[in-house]
């Protein structure tokens, strides 16, 4: 029994050019409704968010949206999702995202997936949350991502320590194995996100 129960995933409002991209968003969203852990992620119904609901969905699973207004039409809000919730804002949907999830995987997507990356990364860096973070390395999707945060430790930019406030796994079935294996993070003291 993991010690995981919501996992917030970041990952595309597109699908890529690689087939492998939805073939990782469908195995992933059957292995957590597999596993009981409920997906909290941006709501929408395009891309690989789309695709990870579905998937989540089609196997019993429980999804929990979150989406600000402005986006509900351009994004499309899954009109099939267990839960939604729309915000105000961006910003309110971030918070809330990071306060309903207790570890956060960062899957294959463009530059939205890197802000919510980077900022969930920085704020452990922070020490505003103690929570998991995983990259899913999909067919080498997360491998520039890495080298430009080890480039940066490297020009003395960032501490040597920055390297483990996140886990890459190779493939979802690894990702899949080390969800089950994740002790729960903590929110910030006071919560803080
Ligand atoms: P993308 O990776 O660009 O396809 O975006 C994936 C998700 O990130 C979508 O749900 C977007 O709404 C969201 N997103 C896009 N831009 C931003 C941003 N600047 N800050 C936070 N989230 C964003």
């Amino acid at each position: 029994m993991t010690a995981i129960h919501s996992l917030a995933v970041f990952c595309g409002s597109r699908v890529g050019n690689n087939p492998a991209y939805a073939e990782a968003g469908r195995v992933l969203g059957r292995g957590l409704a597999e596993a009981g852990i409920r997906l909290v992620y941006g709501g929408g119904r395009i891309g690989i968010m789309g695709v990870v609901a579905d998937a989540v969905l089609a196997a019993g699973g429980t999804v929990l949206g979150v989406i600000p207004e402005f986006l509900t039409q351009m994004e499309v809000a899954h009109a099939g999702a267990t839960e939604m919730i729309v915000t105000d804002s961006m910003h309110a949907r971030k918070q809330r995202l990071y306060e309903e999830s207790d570890a956060f995987l960062v899957m294959p997507g463009g530059l939205g997936t890197f802000d919510e990356a980077f900022e969930i990364i920085t704020w452990r860096q922070l020490r505003l949350h103690d929570k998991p973070i995983l990259l899913c390395n999909v067919d080498g999707w997360a491998r520039p991502l890495v080298a430009m945060i080890e480039h940066a430790i490297e020009q003395g930019f960032a501490d040597p320590g920055c390297r483990q406030l996140f886990e890459v796994c190779d493939g979802v079935p690894a990702l899949l194995r080390r969800l089950g294996s994740l002790p729960a993070g903590r929110g910030g003291p006071g919560d803080r996100f």
